[in-house]
């Protein structure tokens, strides 16, 4: 789960790290009186949206007064910021971050990422700040400081002081270096962040050491024992379909084909991607119903997968094994009895209480084509796409 910059920067100020003053605005007004509040002469308005980029794509604004913070803020809220993170439909403005402004001397890169190869907290860090760690790392790599840190004894100050001379950082700036990347580590090993990012973390004019900006990533799976991690989800910043199955409990990823795939299992579902592909289609989403699906479980995965517009056909992949295929048919017949849809459904059902499954199908009356494999499966999925996108285009020709 991603959160926005200001709940990061109020998380990471809470294990010690420097941020600037800030104040939250859900109006171009509020924004205008959280700048007098926070006094001063120049402040920097930032759209929230849970993306980078958004300097460049005019979502981080200089203001030099409250008139022009006002003006600037009307510009931002409920527009769809667009950059290079968001994807061309870009994501919504509902909340700016009013910040004093910082007289900054230099721009560094800071970032704490787990590392699956070493299977450890790795920091990430450049003297050359400022740019996306893509473009630090495709043009000066060597500018790139890595280290890992040892689970059992923690972030120590002597690896925060290598890190800070490897940085360049002068002897008077080390002790808040450390105070820095300590932090960062704290905050993310007793929080279960997947990822830290401070870019730029800036040295100021008077040598202070502030976090500018920073992104926080949350592993899902341990966001139960944070509830007040969780509170800070903003279901407007996500992908409406993985909302929806996230209140769910299933385990759904939108995609942008247009074949629509249940499956239980997360490997039979990639496999299940891989076919349809290789069959010649495209995956509408990766979803996994888990062991166990009930009917009615069965049936909400697929009300779910049938509100994306683009799915053109679904393909129900099921190999029984806690699961029982009469149930999985059960849902299937349920589901489609209740939404009436003419989207054409392949369903290959194998394991436990098959034949069971299969009678289910058959005498239900409804169109659904069956398959024995899952070759035949994503192989009839996209004929029957094909001939039902080749029939939409005639009646669409002679109408
Ligand atoms: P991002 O583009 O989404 O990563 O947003 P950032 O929060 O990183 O802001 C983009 C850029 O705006 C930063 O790299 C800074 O150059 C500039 N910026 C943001 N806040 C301030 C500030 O307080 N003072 C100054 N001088 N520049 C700022
Ligand atoms: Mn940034």
């Amino acid at each position: 789960m991603d959160i926005h910059e200001y709940q990061a920067k109020e998380i990471l100020s809470n294990f010690g790290v420097a941020v600037p003053d800030g104040s939250l605005a859900y109006s171009p007004e509020q924004a205008a009186y959280r700048a007098r509040e926070l006094g001063g002469e120049r402040w920097v308005v930032k759209a929230q949206v849970h993306a980078g980029g958004r300097g460049k794509a005019g979502g981080v604004k200089l203001c030099n007064s409250d008139i022009e913070i006002q003006d600037v803020s009307e510009n931002l809220f409920g527009k769809k910021l667009v950059t290079h993170q968001t994807g061309p439909e870009g994501q919504g403005i509902y909340r700016v971050y009013v910040e004093a402004c910082v007289p900054i001397e230099r721009e560094l890169y800071l970032g704490f990422v787990l590392d699956r190869t070493s299977q450890r907290v790795m920091i990430v860090a450049s003297a050359n700040g400022g740019m996306e760690i893509e473009e630090i790392s495709a043009n000066s790599p060597d500018s790139l400081v890595r280290a890992t840190v040892e689970p059992a004894v923690g972030l120590r100050a002597f690896q925060c002081r290598q890190i800070a001379f490897k940085l360049g950082f002068e002897p008077g700036m080390v002790q808040q270096v450390v105070r820095t990347l300590q932090g960062c580590y704290r905050a993310f090993t007793e929080l279960d962040a997947t990822m830290v990012e401070v870019n730029p973390l800036v040295v100021t004019t008077d040598n202070r050491l502030i976090a500018l900006d920073a992104k926080m990533t949350f592993d899902d799976n341990a966001l139960f024992r944070h509830p007040q991690i969780s509170e800070l989800r903003d279901k407007s910043q996500e992908d409406p379909r993985e909302s929806r199955a996230a209140d769910r409990g299933l385990n759904y990823v939108g995609l942008t084909g247009n074949i629509g795939c249940i499956v239980n299992g997360a490997g039979l579902a990639m496999a299940t991607m891989d076919t349809i592909k290789l069959a010649g289609g495209e995956p509408a989403n990766f979803l996994d119903i888990g062991g166990g699906a009930t009917p009615e479980r069965v049936a909400k995965a697929f009300r779910l997968v049938l509100s994306d517009d683009n799915v053109q056909a679904i393909l129900v992949n099921i190999f029984a094994g806690i699961n029982r295929c009469d149930w999985v048919a059960e849902g299937v017949v349920q589901a489609l009895k209740e939404v009436e849809t003419d989207i054409p459904v392949v369903v290959r059902l194998a394991g436990t209480n098959v034949e069971a499954g299969q009678k289910i199908l058959s005498q239900s009356g409804l169109p659904i084509i069956r398959a024995g494999t899952l070759n035949e499966a994503a192989e009839r999925a996209v004929t029957a796409w094909r001939n039902d996108q080749s029939q939409a285009t005639i009646l669409r020709s002679t109408s």
